[in-house]
């Protein structure tokens, strides 16, 4: 048995970054930049109107005074016009600034009279005009690489008139569920018989990260059944199987990947729930084992494979978000293995909530984060803590 610190270096190591591909920036939203974006453009692209006024030149604008309106600005075409000593020109928001004028006054602040206008206000310079580049200069960076794409993101590349953008590699991932007691939805279950909940579970939170799940399949617990599943998927980046990788007489998930010359690196993982996890690779395959217990399968998904599904895929941050939260009751792991606790956060509070055991799968689906808790270590009520999140927008990260 290793350290889960010891599986995930091990599991990082091994994975790589696939090639990079290029794809509409539309279709980019949540994958990760493959090299970095420098500004086009700057932003604002040009000093503008900030409201719909009046640019004038404020030394010469003071409450009272009467400036001869010379032309009119909209948002759009520059029309390169000229404001000069009494004048005006009538401006719309995004405006280009005319020649000469380096102030806009709201038209709420001046009384319009036929072709001239009365200011209700004193006026500064610089008011109410966007200076060309104060957000973003020209050549700055909007994109690192390994940055995930948000929705933010994509405006910005869309502001600086990109179609496409680099992104790290698409993951395809097989998903195997196996075990003789397993039904699929829609069967009517015999006595002993559940229902199949992981391979659902699994490809769920294989989306979640950003890769494409390329094949499914649930096998009984039966070594031909479970080869050509496996030769057949192992034709993806990865295989994660869930259930039958433990030690039982009907566990063939191990004997079957070993007698088809899979290499087996990791064996046991000192980690609660989940010990019975497995990492290899069948040929170019990795594979992952992961526990039949739904939340078992769960867990080891979160601190295993979405990392390695991540670094794949080009990200940089590839742990889960995290946030403090206050815990709710005193809580200590006296057992050898990392315990990582089912909870929820409501009001910056987190409480353990449903049954901890690995099976208790409505437990798990009344929680959205998971609380660490070392071995031997004790926290108390009320103390702060931090707690990694999985159920929110920003699931693939950060
Ligand atoms: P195993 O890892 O095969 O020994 O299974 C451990 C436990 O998880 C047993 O109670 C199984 O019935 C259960 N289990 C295994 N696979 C699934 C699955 N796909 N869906 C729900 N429960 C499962
Ligand atoms: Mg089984």
């Amino acid at each position: 048995m290793i350290s889960e610190d010891q599986a995930r270096t091990k599991i990082l190591e091994a994975v790589q970054r696939l090639p990079p591909r290029k794809l509409p920036i539309l279709e980019a939203l949540d994958y990760f930049a493959a090299k970095d974006y420098l500004a086009h453009v700057p932003l604002p692209g040009f000093d503008n109107s900030a409201m719909d006024g009046y640019a004038v030149i404020a030394s010469e604008a003071s409450s009272g005074k009467r400036l001869r309106v010379v032309g009119e600005q909209r948002a759009g075409l520059n029309r390169r016009l000229q404001v000069s000593k009494g004048e005006a020109v009538r401006i719309f928001t995004g405006g280009p600034i005319p020649v000469g004028a380096d102030a806009v006054v709201m038209q709420e602040d001046v009384t319009r009279d036929g072709e001239e206008i009365v200011l209700n206000v004193d006026v500064d310079p610089g008011e109410f005009v966007r200076r060309g580049g104060c957000d973003l200069s020209q050549g700055q960076k909007i994109l690192g690489v390994g940055d995930r794409i948000g929705a933010a993101t994509v405006g910005l590349l869309a502001s600086q008139g990109f179609t496409e953008v680099s992104v790290g590699g698409e993951v395809r991932a097989a998903i195997i569920s196996s075990g003789d007691e397993l039904a699929e939805a829609g069967e009517q279950l015999q006595s002993g018989q559940i229902y199949d909940s992981n391979l659902v579970m699994l490809q769920s939170l294989t989306k979640l990260c950003g890769a494409t799940v390329a094949f499914s399949r649930h096998c009984r617990d039966d070594n031909a059944a479970l080869c050509s599943a496996f030769e057949a998927a192992a034709q993806n980046h990865i295989l994660i199987v869930a259930g039958g990788v433990s030690v039982g007489e009907h566990d063939l998930v191990q004997s079957t990947l070993r007698s088809l010359g899979a290499k087996i690196d990791i064996w046991r993982v000192a980690i609660k729930p989940g010990k019975p996890f497995l990492f290899g690779r069948l040929g170019d395959c990795f594979v992952f084992g992961l526990p039949g217990n739904p939340v078992s399968a769960f867990v080891t998904f979160l601190q295993f494979v979405r990392p390695a599904i991540l670094k794949m895929m080009g990200a940089t941050g590839l742990d889960l978000p995290k946030v403090p939260a206050k815990l709710s009751r005193d809580v200590r792991n006296d057992g050898d293995r990392v315990h990582y606790l089912r909870g929820r956060i409501t009001d910056g509070t987190f409480a353990p909530v449903g049954r901890q055991e690995s099976h208790a799968l409505f437990g798990l689906s009344q929680s959205d984060a998971l609380l660490r808790v070392d071995v031997g270590e004790s926290l108390r009520a009320g103390e702060m803590v931090v707690v990694q999140i999985w159920d929110s927008v920003s699931a693939r990260g950060n």
